[in-house]
């Protein structure tokens, strides 16, 4: 049996096209209408994985003519449902209402156009929203996501939002409570962190009780004079291992959570020691060097620290997952 043969014809534009075993484009005219003709031929053939596609260009007019001919052919022979549609300049291919590929002029179109005025940072995804109100812990997040080109926000830019309350019993419990409540809440991709201090001895007490380890009035200096109180009958420095741990939750609407974590291994000392950092620091002699955490620069500390090293691994695993999950936004 003959394959069937298809023509589109005007006054600018002159089509043939058939199916065969393979993808193939011939072409009559100059060298700039076949270029253009053959990079959307066998770009959109091979971004739809198809194959057996024969067109003789006799006559290129546009793009929009051109892939509409080459629609109506995949449409009729493989059982697909595309469309071609002209937006700011360009030209949409799409299946259903899903986007599936984009034909730009030659000069490109320009972006605020293309999505709108103001809409363009949302449009594109390109905003994370850091849950917490400390502008410390946001700017060493900062850091990270604007060399990735992101608009960094935190809960500051947001004061109409309510308080998530960290009502779980571990730290990825807690870090996805927040991130996963901001995100649906917003709209927006949002990281939230949770920390604390884990001490061996003490079955892994404060844990995520950390901020509140001495009861409703906790201060920095309460906590460490309970933590000293506990650990009292603990004599072998060895026997008070501990380490400080960081869960990082990154969450966006609809999709399944990223989560890292990372431990910072040490021991508690038996008297405080040092004037930087804050919380547990001046008691955790970071692992064998002797020094606390709050002998240490912040510079020293933001380089091997907890929320460090889980960054770190956020950095590893990150690029991929938004590739993976964030498709749509
Ligand atoms: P959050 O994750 O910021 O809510 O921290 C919980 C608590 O863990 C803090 O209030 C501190 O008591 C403790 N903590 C977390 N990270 C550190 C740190 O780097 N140094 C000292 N204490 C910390």
């Amino acid at each position: 049996m003959t394959e069937k043969i298809y023509e589109y014809k005007d006054a600018n534009d002159w089509y043939l096209g058939t199916c065969g075993e393979f993808n193939y484009l011939t072409c009559f005219g100059d060298d700039d209408h076949y270029e253009g003709a053959r990079r959307r031929f066998y770009q959109l053939l091979e971004r739809l994985s198809l194959e057996g596609l024969q067109v003789h260009v006799v006559k290129y007019g546009s793009a929009f003519s051109f892939l509409n001919f080459l629609v109506q052919i995949i449409n009729e022979k493989f059982g697909r449902k595309l469309s071609v549609v002209q937006h700011k300049g360009a030209v949409l291919m799409m299946d259903g209402q899903q986007i599936v590929d984009i034909h730009l002029p030659q000069d490109g179109v320009v972006a605020e156009t293309f999505f709108g005025q103001g809409d363009l940072p949302t449009a594109v995804g390109d905003t994370i929203l850091i849950a917490t109100q400390n502008e410390g812990k946001t700017a060493e997040f900062r850091q990270f996501f604007e060399k990735l080109g992101y608009k960094v926000e935190n809960l500051n830019d947001y004061p109409d939002l309510p308080d998530v309350a960290e009502t779980g019993v571990t730290f990825e419990e807690n870090a996805r409570l927040k991130a996963e409540t901001i995100a649906n809440l917003t709209g927006k991709m949002v990281l939230a962190d949770d920390s604390g201090l884990k001490v061996d001895k003490l079955g892994g007490m404060p844990g995520v009780w950390s901020a509140r380890f001495s009861g409703p009035d906790a201060t920095d200096a309460r906590n460490n004079a309970k933590l000293l109180h506990e650990l009292a009958m603990v004599f072998e420095p060895k026997d008070r291992s501990a380490q400080f741990h960081c869960t990082l939750v990154v969450a966006a609407p609809n999709v399944d959570s990223l989560v890292v974590e990372a431990d910072w291994d040490g021991y508690i000392a038996t008297v405080p020691q040092g004037e930087n950092g804050f919380g547990y620091d001046p008691l955790f002699l970071v692992g064998e060097t002797g020094r606390t955490a709050a002998q240490l620069s912040l510079e020293e500390k933001n380089s091997q620290s907890h929320r460090a090293q889980a960054l770190k691994k956020l950095l590893e695993v990150f690029p991929a997952w938004q590739e993976q999950n964030l498709k749509h936004f």
